[in-house]
């Protein structure tokens, strides 16, 4: 058991305006209060799921937060500044609210209401966002020469487990093993894997691609274990074309199960050198006309 407390930043609807308006919140935050509360829901559902962690809920003022971030010398429109802001609040002494209430207490939100009809009501968690951003990935498999790599933009809200799809899809795997997506402090991996662990159709995009420079790690084939380097590099405001795109790339996907990169690397030096003991082999399992620079 845990002695750890999760504390969740958060603003009631008047600060949260304030923070929008005061350049402290980016495209990754719903800009509409309502979808800010139910991402919020969701995230502690999420953690209260995989870790025995106690959750509070701290109430963050724009005021306050501002001065924090000056005597401290943090970016005030940085996550970890409102995430560092909330420990500081409860180390302080601020309790914060315990999440989740009783199902006729207040809610949680500060709007008033009782929990299981306002944040806590199953028709107001399945409302789908209206707006999401467009976060652009570039996805670049991790220890090949020439490097393979391709640029995607895809909806912030999208289920992890529909985004490994899209990096199969942008990379040129055929979805035959597992996957896992790790971040700097857990792993969120395929529903169909049994090992205990966060499962990848109840997080989302945003939870682990919160702000540009930010990067997760994709695993694809826990036998072969290629695993992908994924940078955040531009977030874009949502609107009509927000769909999955693939935007650019280089360098062809390896085939599947020819045993990961340091064995695909030999390969594709093998099958460049005519001379080499192994050129043969290499063209049987990587075809003759393999063109490792090229993306498709
Ligand atoms: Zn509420």
């Amino acid at each position: 058991m845990s002695a750890t407390v999760y504390q969740m930043a958060y603003f009631l609807r008047d600060q949260y305006e304030a923070a929008w308006e005061r350049g402290l919140l980016n495209a990754t935050s719903y800009r509409d209060h309502g979808d800010y509360r139910r991402e919020n829901e969701q995230t502690m559902r999420a953690l209260a799921a995989r870790s025995t962690t106690a959750i509070r809920v701290m109430r963050l003022n724009v005021t306050d937060l501002l001065a924090y971030a000056q005597r401290e010398g943090k970016d005030p429109a940085g996550r970890q500044t409102r995430l560092d802001f909330a420990g500081w609040l409860h180390k302080a002494g601020h309790t914060g609210e315990l999440w989740p209430p009783e199902r006729n207490a207040a809610c949680w939100c500060g709007s008033g209401g009782k929990y299981k009809k306002c944040c806590g009501n199953a028709g107001f968690l399945a409302v789908e966002p209206a707006d999401p951003a467009s976060l652009v990935l570039r996805i670049e498999l991790d220890g090949i020469t020439p490097r393979v790599w391709r640029r995607v933009a895809i909806p912030s809200n999208t289920p992890l487990d529909q985004v490994h799809l899209m990096f199969q899809e942008a990379m040129g795997w055929h979805d035959q093993h597992m996957y896992a997506f790790e971040t700097h402090t857990h792993t969120i991996i395929d529903p169909r894997s049994d090992s205990g662990e966060a499962t990848a159709d109840g997080e989302r995009l945003v939870s682990i691609a919160t702000q540009p420079g930010a990067t997760f790690t994709y695993v694809y084939d826990f036998g072969d274990h290629w695993t992908h380097t994924v940078t955040v590099e531009e977030i874009r405001p949502g609107g009509a074309d927000n769909t999955f795109t693939i935007l650019d790339g280089e360098g062809a996907c390896p085939p599947e199960d020819t045993g990961g990169a340091a064995r695909h690397q030999y390969l594709l030096d093998a099958l460049a050198d005519p001379s080499s003991p192994d050129h043969d082999e290499a063209v049987d399992q990587l075809g003759a006309d393999f063109q490792p620079a090229k993306a498709r």
